[in-house]
Order: structure tokens, then sequence, then C-alpha cells
């Protein structure tokens, strides 16, 4: 368990040895990230910028900067959806340890600190600064993808031939297996335990899904899940699942929760415009998109509404 999560690490290598060698590294890997951006952890990198909010800049490594620029990044392509000053909220709701139902007059009133103006990045100076007391950067929603990026670094550098991280839904695989195959992932049905919703084979790729039926609670009827829009600071409603596929872990895992918080139909469009960006969303009713670019390269195990692919 590591980032609040299961990790696998599967390493190819020459011998036992270096495939043994290589997943030892990733798991250090995992676990230095851990220690850099968890905001569980009082004294990461991350932790102290939310300390210091409303107060001063705090120095960060290069790594941190990275991250917090590339989520920026992220805010921006989805139109602010995706919004790592979600910090004060994801707190209030607490889903993670201990979750309650937050009163509207509560979030109201966390909403000014959910606010990407206020986030302060001075590349040059390598600072952080949360321009407002009681701010909180989150990177939850980027960071496994991340983690997985590095520790497929670290592997290749170990001497692995091919791999895969997993922390849980945030896959990132490398290489070919030793027989020329590639590595096959299922996607799993929202709303059917043990199901998958579809298949797809991935090669030097990652694959990263958020989905609302994994962390949640339920109070008098209804479901409370950990995706928030950030304009209600509610759970966002308009997809059941939405998995990813890019290059790199970041971009599949920001996107991912990005896209679950734009909705199906505006999630679809995004990734249409995106160079190598591909997606599958179960949306709200529970109906298969397929971005154009996967047509040919999943299979599907339930009913994709033909008429939501793009020809
Ligand atoms: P997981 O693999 O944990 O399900 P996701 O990629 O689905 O991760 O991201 C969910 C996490 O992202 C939440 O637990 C929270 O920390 C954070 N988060 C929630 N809402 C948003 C949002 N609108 N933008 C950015 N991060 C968010
Ligand atoms: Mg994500």
């Amino acid at each position: 368990m590591h980032m609040g999560t299961l990790v696998a690490i599967t390493a190819v290598g020459r011998t036992q040895e270096e495939a043994n060698a290589a997943i030892t590294a990733g798991f250090q890997e995992v676990k230095r990230l851990e220690q850099l951006l968890s905001t569980w952890i009082p004294d990461s990198e991350l932790s102290q910028v939310n300390a210091a909010a409303g107060r001063s800049a705090v120095r960060v490594s290069l790594e941190t900067m990275v991250l917090v620029r590339k989520s920026l990044q992220v805010a921006e392509m989805t139109e602010g959806a995706f919004n790592i000053a979600i910090g004060p909220a994801v707190d209030a709701w607490n889903i993670s340890a201990e979750p309650r139902l937050p009163t509207a007059e509560e979030l109201a009133a966390l909403k000014p600190l959910v606010d990407l103006q206020h986030v302060h990045t001075d590349v040059w100076e390598r600072t952080i600064y949360l321009e407002k007391p009681g701010m909180r950067v989150d990177v939850g929603g980027i960071g496994k993808g991340y983690a997985a990026d590095q520790a497929v670094m670290v592997m290749k550098k170990a001497g692995a031939m091919a791999g895969v991280v997993a922390l849980s839904g945030d896959i990132k695989t490398f290489g070919r297996l030793p027989d020329g195959g590639v590595f096959r992932v299922g996607i799993q049905h929202p709303r059917k335990e043990g199901e998958i919703v579809a298949e797809i084979e991935l090669q030097d790729e990652a694959i990263s899904t958020a989905g609302d039926y994994e962390r949640y609670f339920e109070k008098d009827g209804i479901q409370y899940h950990h995706i928030l829009d950030p304009r209600t600071l509610q759970p966002a409603r308009g997809c059941q699942s939405v998995s990813v596929i890019a290059k790199e872990g970041i971009w599949a895992d920001g996107l991912d929760t990005g896209i679950f918080v734009l909705g199906a139909e505006r999630g679809m469009e995004l990734v249409e415009q995106l160079e190598d960006i591909e997606a599958i969303i179960v949306d709200r009713n529970g109906r298969v998109l397929i971005s154009s670019g996967l047509r040919n390269r999943v299979r599907t195990s339930h009913g994709v509404d033909e008429s939501k692919l793009n020809h």
C-alpha cells in the first residue's frame, strides 16, 4: 500500500535477479514520491506548502514544481474542472477516512479557497505560495499517474526490458512480454463488480481510470464519491467512469479526473481535440463512449452505443 492504494509491479528482465532489482527500484521510487507529495504525510513538501498558506512561499524540489505546473496545465485544458486547490473541499468530505456530509454553508465558505488564481508558482525561485489562509493543494487526482511514470523510468534504468506499474487504476506499461505479446488491460464495469467493460492492449502507454464506485459513502440512499466538481464542491455526476490512455501516466491521471468532472459529452469532445489522448467513458446512464482513435483497439463486452462512436 502506497499513496493510499495497492501498488503492483511486474518486471521482465534477462535474469530473475535483474527483474527483482527493477521491482525493488520501482517500489522505492513510489515511496520516495509519496514522501514528497502526499498531503497525508505532515512533513511532505506539499504539506509544508499547505501549512504556509496565507503566510509565506515555500521552496520545493524541481519535481514538485513540475507536477504542480503540469496540474495547472490540466486545469487549463479542462476549463478548471481539474483543480488541485480542491483540498479544503476534499477535507470537508473526508471520503477516504471518515466520510461526512458537509452543509451547504460550509461548502460555500470554502468556495473562495478553491481558486487557482491564488496558487502562485515561481519557477525561477522554485517556490509555491498559496495566497489565502486555509488553502490546500491536493494532487490526489494526478500524483499516482506521475508516480507510475517515474517508477517505470527507474525500472528501465535498473535493466528491465518490459513491465507494468499499477497503482490500482493508474497503470503504466513498457516494452513487450518475452513471447512478443503486449500487456492487456481490462477496464472494470462501474456497476457490475468483477465484470469488465472493455479490454485493451497497451504498449509503452499509460491508462488511468477515475470512477465513482471505489471511494464513496452512502447517506439516505444517495452515494457520495470522491471526485468533486470545483464549481459546487459536490461529487461530480456526469460519469460513472472515465479511462484515459496516454503516453504518460501524468496526463492520463490528470485528465481522467478532469474529464469525469466535465461530463461525458464535453469530456469526449476534449479527448478528440487532444493528440495522443484516447478515452473510454461510461456516462451517467451507463452508456459506453469510445474515442475515435480506439475504435479498432478495444474489445467491448457490453453494449457500446454505436451512435456515439466517432466514425
Ligand atoms: P483515484 O485513483 O484515487 O480514484 P482519481 O484520479 O480518480 O484518483 O482522483 C481522485 C482524487 O483527486 C480525490 O481523492 C481528490 O484527492 C482529488 N480530486 C477530487 N476532485 C478533484 C478535482 N475536481 N480536481 C482535481 N483533483 C480532484
Ligand atoms: Mg486522476
